[in-house]
């Protein structure tokens, strides 16, 4: 089974539903990057609501949604868009903390509960959509909720889990985003809160077993239907061309020097762990061109 996304309306369509499986791309960026376990846990976290954000938005439109916490793992930084192409990155991965009573993962040591999160959506016009918050807990649900809520004026609840193995698999992942529409009267909202307040964490529901619709029809009531149903896959849009590009940019005098000193260079995408190699012809390609730009 692959990662899929749903979005659904409920209550009359006063109530918007996107739910989401993120393992496969978790794992997949996991295995390539070697994450710990609690990094993993962080890094899918942020991932899943990143999908979710990138669902919302249409055509050639992207995001990037970046968790700045005062944690080890540094910055987190997902790009999500509606063809359901996600990437993630992390400062580093290899950062592990678990709470000494319960053995649980313990996201929040690990993100840091001090910093900023920020959605940063490219919506095809000449300046971004940018919405920055602070970090109000570090457990990244709580935090992106606070963001709709202040940021984007939208009431919104969001739950994301990541559950992980010993062995830095990600067993069940995946997360649910609650949007109010406008036209949400306050018995919806109260029907809505109540729901949600005895709805178990989202990765308890994965782990009972449950579906994504399955999933939605808790949240919601009689009237939730599935209007889109969007496959989820990891993709990163890295490429020789683009590192090529930017050892050009470093400009005439440091490619010089490289080509003295390394005769080579290897670049390696932190997105995907790919990596490049330039030998010295190809380098010297790329000296000329450097040259040329500044006369
Ligand atoms: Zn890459």
């Amino acid at each position: 089974m692959s990662d899929l996304l749903i979005k659904c309306l409920s209550y009359s369509q006063a109530v918007r539903i996107y739910v989401a499986n993120t393992k496969d791309i978790i794992n997949e960026i996991g295995d390539r990057l070697n994450y710990f376990p609690s990094a993993l846990a962080a890094m899918g976290r942020v991932l899943t609501v990143g999908a979710m954000i990138g669902s919302t938005l249409k055509g050639n439109e992207s995001v990037t949604v970046k968790v700045e916490g005062n944690g080890p793992i540094g910055l987190i930084m997902v790009d999500a868009n509606p063809k359901g192409e996600v990437r993630a990155y992390s400062q580093n991965p290899h950062c592990h903390f678990e709470n000494p009573d319960t053995h649980k993962l313990d996201v929040r040591n690990t993100v840091g509960n001090r910093g900023f999160i920020s959605v940063i959506k490219d919506l095809k016009l000449k300046e971004p959509f940018i919405g920055t918050v602070p970090i109000i807990s570090g457990e990244i649900a709580e935090d992106f909720a606070y963001y709709f809520n202040i940021s984007e004026q939208i009431p919104s609840a969001v739950s994301l889990g990541v559950l992980v193995d010993e062995d830095s698999r990600a067993i069940h992942a995946g997360g649910f985003m609650v949007q109010l529409l406008p036209n949400a009267s306050e018995e919806v909202i109260e029907k809505l809160e109540e729901k949600i307040k005895q709805l178990p964490p989202m990765s308890k529901l994965l782990s009972q077993g449950n579906t994504i619709e399955q999933i939605a029809k808790l949240i919601g009531d009689e009237t939730t239907t599935i209007i889109e149903t969007l496959p989820l896959e990891f993709k990163c849009s890295c490429s020789k061309e683009r590192f090529a590009r930017g050892i050009l940019s470093l400009g005439a005098e440091e490619i010089k020097q490289m080509i003295e000193e390394d005769k080579e260079a290897r670049t390696i995408c932190h997105f995907c762990g790919n990596e490049y190699y330039f030998p010295q012809n190809e380098l010297n390609t790329i000296l000329e061109s450097a040259s040329k730009k500044r006369k």
